[in-house]
């Protein structure tokens, strides 16, 4: 089988790294890719989410199977021009993919198949919007209803940041995504992540994971899109998946199928967990970044059979085979993200790393100058390690961070700190 990835960082590393050991696969095209992938993959330099380019690229690599990486290319309706084309694609239609491209209708899903989740509501008008804040009382959440890369979300702990972040929002910070807001209810609670397969009827659970999105130690510090997770996530029991599955997922699938937009990839729920019970905060359409890199993994090989049933609707005659490890993966960045940082600077011992089925560095913004290996983005190694603990895993991982020099990068050292 030829098989094309498109993205270009540590997530498409990893999933072609996962698919690469599968003899099923016979040629891994990654589009963009970066300097990691090119050492396992050929590389094409196309835009993912340019459907014409990436059409052209199928036909002239022959390729049977295209596996989407980010949401963007999905959004933009990317696997729906493919299976057009008679192309079997693991990734949501743009209109499935409104799960994750749009907060309202996330919520109107939820409500119509009673799935728990925040209460909310939603205003086109910043007036509306204040007079429902100021009535409902803080703590309170304001989010921008479109793609915002995550920054178009207030968690508000007085009335004030509140109408500010509306302020902001019907200013334009945040362009057409902020046309309207969604005001939720604050959950507290333990938040952790869930990924589930769906071919559009049946579901498979394939990891459970958690992640840091705080730039320090300790959870403190700006967002970042993620400094490092590990899987499983411990607070995500038998028992809650159970419940997620039920009242959650299954409903969700069942109502995209009836809605006549059948969701067919990767759902990602982010869960905020209260005493033994899950409650929706978001589904996102894609496996999360960095958390694919430990759920990869973990999974190994057989993760591309699990994604060519998905995109072949026999979800119902699989299994997903786990053993009973853990992983753990450390993001390395350049100084100063989530703020402005270098481009450019060359990192040194990679190559003196042993990588294996236990330990891999996967690269999310690398390339090669003139043989040199640099950095070309904020997150730019996921050093990733499984163990029979999480403490092995952990060791594992800050073991190869120790051994990689690069004077410009930096990384939590607490990654895992909760569920240690
Ligand atoms: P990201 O890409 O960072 O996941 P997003 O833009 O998709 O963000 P959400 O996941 O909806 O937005 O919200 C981001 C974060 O805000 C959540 O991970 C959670 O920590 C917090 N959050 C969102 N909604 C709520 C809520 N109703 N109650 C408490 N916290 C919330």
């Amino acid at each position: 089988m030829n098989i094309l990835v498109l993205g270009g960082g540590g997530r498409e590393h990893a999933l072609a790294w996962a698919i690469k050991q599968n003899p099923k696969c016979d040629r891994l095209i990654v589009a963009p890719g970066n300097a990691g992938i090119a050492a396992i993959a050929e590389i094409a330099a196309i835009d993912p989410c340019d459907a014409a380019a990436v059409l052209a690229c199928v036909e002239e690599n022959a390729v049977d199977f295209v596996v989407v990486g980010p949401e963007a290319p999905l959004a933009a309706g990317v696997a729906d021009a493919l299976r057009a084309a008679g192309i079997l694609t693991f990734g949501p239609s743009a209109e499935a993919a409104k799960l994750e491209a749009s907060k309202a209708f996330t919520k109107e899903v939820c409500d119509a198949c009673a799935a728990p989740t925040a209460a909310w509501a939603r205003f086109d008008t910043l007036e509306a919007a204040r007079a429902y804040v100021r009535a409902q009382g803080a703590p309170i959440v304001v989010k921008a209803d479109g793609l915002a890369a995550g920054k178009g979300v207030i968690v508000a702990m007085t009335l004030e940041e509140a109408e500010a972040g509306l302020e902001e929002i019907f200013g334009g910070a945040f362009g057409a995504a902020g046309a309207e807001v969604v005001i939720e209810e604050f959950m507290e609670g333990e938040e952790a992540s869930f990924f589930i397969l769906s071919d559009g009827k049946d579901v498979l659970p394939v990891g459970t994971a958690q992640d840091h999105k705080r730039v320090g130690d300790g959870d403190t510090g700006p967002n970042t899109g993620g400094m490092g997770a590990y899987s499983p996530a411990p607070v995500l029991s038998g028992a809650i998946q159970e419940q997620v599955l039920a009242e959650i997922v299954r409903p969700t699938v069942a109502e995209m199928a009836r809605r006549g937009t059948p969701f067919q990839g990767v759902l990602y729920a982010g869960l905020m967990i209260k005493d033994g019970r899950a409650r929706l905060v978001e589904y996102n359409v894609r496996f999360g970044d960095p958390e694919c890199q430990v759920l990869m993994l973990r999974l190994g090989a057989q993760a591309l059979d699990l994604l060519i049933a998905c995109a072949e609707g026999r979800l119902g005659e699989v299994r997903a085979q786990w053993a009973e490890d853990h992983a753990l993966t450390v993001v390395m960045a350049a100084r100063g993200y989530p703020g402005a940082y270098r481009k450019g600077t060359p990192i040194d011992g990679l190559e003196d790393l042993a990588e294996d089925s236990n330990h891999m560095v996967f690269h999310a913004g690398t390339a090669r100058q003139d043989g040199v290996l640099v950095a070309t983005g904020g997150r730019v190694l996921n050093v990733t390690a499984r163990g029979a603990t999480l403490k092995e895993a952990q060791t594992r991982a800050y073991d190869m961070v120790d051994a990689i020099d690069w004077p410009e990068g930096f990384c939590r050292r607490d990654i895992g700190w909760r569920a240690l």
